[in-house]
């Protein structure tokens, strides 16, 4: 008997890319090869498809103005220049606040910045539920913050913040709000448009659309300082020749999340919430971590003990 095939159950470190995206992207390898900045008709045609993706992903995340998308090479860029941005543009602020549970995307960076710039950071706990403490971020925001950058959904155990909560607070004392949106972004929905949010980082690859794309979402009138200077591509604010495949693959993936959000949250949270319920009911000495109720609806994350976590992917990765 041969043995099932295996199940890949690793979705929020990636996606597989739908094919619908892949089909999307082909052409623009091939036959349209154009460069979008080109004036005649090869680049022109590129530049149409690359105004229609933009809308695409303007739709998923609710975003008043097309243009208030950065496309990037994915999270960690976008993480970067949000925050090395703000301490440019925040005229003398120089504090960061952020939690304790970021992606190293947004930790390794503040760490830099700690040690080599002399920024001053303030890094959030969280309780045992994964719940930020909010008086602690309320003792932390002062005059000299410069932005506040927290997590919309967590990669480890999909607890989600209140970001535009945090977001008020962080403007009452004049900072910037950053979030990583990187695990939220075609999971659940967004309307910038009403959200107080600054700043917001996304990545293709999470949301089955191609791997090395993703966004720097930058509200309109919210200066910004570019990370990587270059040609005028993205107003000028992100230098280099557009990758027109995958940002073409991003607004497929964008558009399809947007469509099937709805049915993809009942049918994938029921599979979650099986599989969480099965391996409760079967192996003992686990628990499931995270706040249960404020939480992605793909991820679980169980605590075994008496067993190193290596010691179970070994096993289970047969
Ligand atoms: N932020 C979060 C929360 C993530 O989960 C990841 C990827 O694992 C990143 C940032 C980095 O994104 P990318 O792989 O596109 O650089």
């Amino acid at each position: 008997m041969t043995a099932p095939p295996p199940v890949y159950l690793d979705n929020n470190a990636t996606t597989a890319c739908d094919p619908e995206v892949v089909a999307a992207m082909l052409p623009f390898f091939t036959e349209q090869f154009g460069n979008a900045s080109s004036m005649h008709a090869f680049g022109a045609k590129v530049g149409a498809a690359l105004r229609d993706a933009r809308k695409s992903l303007q739709a998923l995340l609710g975003a008043a103005h097309d243009h208030e998308i950065i496309y990037t090479s994915g999270g960690t860029e976008s993480d970067n220049a949000a925050l090395l941005s703000a301490l440019e543009t925040q005229g003398g602020r120089d504090e960061i606040i952020t939690s304790t549970v970021e992606h190293p995307a947004i930790l390794s960076l503040c760490d830099w910045l700690e040690k080599s710039r002399g920024v001053t950071m303030h890094r959030i706990g969280v309780d045992s539920l994964g719940r930020l403490d909010l008086e602690a971020y309320r003792r932390a925001l002062s005059p000299r913050t410069a932005i506040v950058s927290f997590m919309w959904a967590n990669n480890e155990t999909g607890t989600l913040f209140p970001v535009e909560l945090l977001a008020e607070l962080a403007h009452e004392a004049g900072a910037l709000f950053h979030t990583d949106a990187v695990q939220a972004v075609g999971k659940i929905p967004i309307n910038l448009a009403s959200s107080p949010i600054d700043m917001l980082s996304l990545s293709g690859h999470k949301l089955h659309g191609p791997k090395g794309i993703g966004a720097l979402y930058v509200k309109k009138g919210v200066r910004f300082r570019s990370l990587i200077r270059g040609g005028h591509q993205e107003r000028g604010r992100r230098g280099g020749t557009e990758n027109a495949p995958a940002i073409i693959g991003l607004g497929k993936a964008a558009e399809l999340a947007l469509a099937h959000m709805g049915e993809e949250r009942t049918r994938v949270m029921a599979l979650r919430d099986r599989l969480e319920k099965g391996i409760l009911q079967r192996v003992g000495n686990c628990f499931v971590t995270g706040d249960v109720r404020e939480r992605l609806p793909n991820t679980a994350n169980i605590a075994f003990e008496c067993i190193e976590g290596e010691g179970i992917l070994l096993l289970l990765n047969k």
